[in-house]
């Protein structure tokens, strides 16, 4: 056996699990303005409202069936909705009273979806049936982590089971934490580290040694100071530091998209149609790791959101914690209602974010942000003919070629757009906010996308 083979191989792996102390180099991104204007602002929960409309998708993949009827009774924590489906996740009611309708609602994108619409009886009982999990290994706490309904709390709303139940064959080993929140405006996961950052340090701890792994990175952008140092101070009083650290990351958009945030903290690559898993890591939404500790601590599913509320147009911006359900129209209310009326409303932030036609609408569970643009922030422009700049290319974090694509798409030519890789795209906004010529890329990127997954 070669044994000087083997050394260099095993002290490869072991540079390759070494804590960094830098942030490693990404390709692209670009500087917004941050306008983090609710960031030192405590969070504060609504009165329980009147009535909670229960989308039936609240996370990607398959839609929930209610399980619960018109008249049905049902309490804080209760199990209303489910589906045998692999990729989803649980619904639970966030409040206490009767099931008034089963209904349906258009979603942004125009999917007709049902709804469990609940009067509240303003009580708040709580479930009965309500315990903490038993998680001793990886399987039990996949089943603890499905049960409690958790899906993404970024915005991406993936149901954080699926991600924790990776094949053995990958070589999974580092967990990657996602407290970079670079969209701007939003502060409700930096909320939860000045809030709770025993909860996040906690919930970091136990799924890695649950999952067996290596090493965790908790990447946060360096406008949060106060966020890292204190999370670093907990690492220490816990002698976690020779597994555990928090990433000072740069501040350029998109640092929290998960390759860009695995590129950052580990110096490697998920290759083109693979998963975090395939470069060894899996990545955890900051807020997420924090309702992990809270829900095997209390049992209590996911039933609530922070939502950062902010934009020109509202009063008095700030983070509201409200359960699932809570319509639009009542959380501006509770926010002091509009200084001026609201030209563009986002669910999320504004690089990534959906707009909404309607105030008629509720939050669901992967909500991080309402923004109420007054005029100028809505202020369209017009675009122009493109001038080859390209800016829009240097700007794109998957190394894609906007410029191009844009082109393809209006061809519909599905070949071209495959071997320009348009599925690799995340819809980050890098390219269209970089544009001179304001021409409105990210929906060529999503037009391409959805011309190669119909094949026309
Ligand atoms: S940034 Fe805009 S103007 Fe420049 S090459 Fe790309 S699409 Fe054209
Ligand atoms: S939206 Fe897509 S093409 Fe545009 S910069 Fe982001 S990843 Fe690249």
């Amino acid at each position: 056996m070669d044994t000087s083979k083997n050394n260099n191989k095993k002290a490869a792996e072991d540079k390759d699990l070494l804590l960094p102390k830098k942030p490693f180099r990404t390709h692209g991104g670009v500087h917004v303005d941050h306008m983090k204007n609710t960031a030192e602002v405590a969070s504060e929960e609504i009165p329980t409202p009147k009535k909670v409309i229960i989308s039936m998708q609240q996370h990607i993949g398959a839609a929930c069936e209610p399980i619960v009827k018109k008249g049905d009774k049902v309490t804080v924590g209760q199990l209303i909705a489910d589906s045998t489906s692999f990729m989803c996740a649980p619904i639970h009611s966030g409040v206490s009273g009767e099931v008034t309708n089963i209904g349906t609602i258009i979603m942004p994108n125009g999917a007709e979806i049902k709804t469990i619409e609940i009067e509240t009886d303003g009580k708040q009982t709580v479930c009965p049936d309500i315990e903490p999990p038993v998680v001793t290994n990886a399987d039990e706490l996949y089943a603890a982590v499905r049960k409690s309904g958790l899906v993404g709390l970024g915005g991406a709303g993936f149901p954080v089971s699926i991600k924790l139940n990776f094949s053995p064959d990958k070589q999974v080993d580092t967990l990657v934490i996602n407290g970079a929140e670079c969209e701007p405006y939003l502060t409700a996961d930096y909320r939860e580290m000045m809030e709770y950052p025993e909860d996040i340090i906690e919930g970091t701890r136990f799924v890695m040694e649950t999952l067996g792994l290596k090493r965790a990175i908790i990447g946060i952008e360096g406008n949060k100071p106060f966020a890292i140092r204190r999370l670093d101070e907990i690492i220490k009083e816990r002698s976690l530091g020779d597994r555990m650290c928090v990433l000072k990351l740069g501040t350029s958009y998109p640092h929290g998209a998960e390759k860009v945030l695995i590129k950052a903290c580990t110096n490697r690559a998920v290759p083109v149609g693979k998963i975090p898993a395939d470069a060894g890591c899996v990545v955890l939404n900051i807020t997420s790791v924090s309702f992990i500790a809270k829900y095997v601590r209390t049992g209590m599913p996911l039933v609530s959101k922070r939502i950062t509320v902010d934009g020109s147009a509202i009063s008095q911006p700030k983070n509201v914690i409200a359960p699932i359900g809570t319509m639009i129209a009542d959380i501006a209310e509770f926010c002091g209602g509009f200084k001026q009326e609201p030209k563009k409303v986002l669910m999320g932030g504004p690089m990534m974010g959906t707009a909404l036609y309607t105030l008629d609408y509720p939050i669901i569970k992967q909500n991080n942000g309402l923004i109420f643009m007054g005029q100028k922030e809505a202020d369209d422009v017009k675009p122009s003919d493109c001038i080859r700049c390209g800016r829009c290319v240097a700007a794109c974090p998957m190394l894609l070629t906007p410029v191009n694509i844009q082109h393809l798409v209006e061809k519909r030519d599905v070949q071209g757009l495959n071997d320009l890789c348009v599925m690799s795209c995340m819809e980050c906004g890098c390219c269209g906010f970089s544009c001179p010529a304001r021409r409105p890329l990210v929906q060529y990127l999503r037009m391409g996308k959805s011309i190669v997954k119909s094949g026309r």
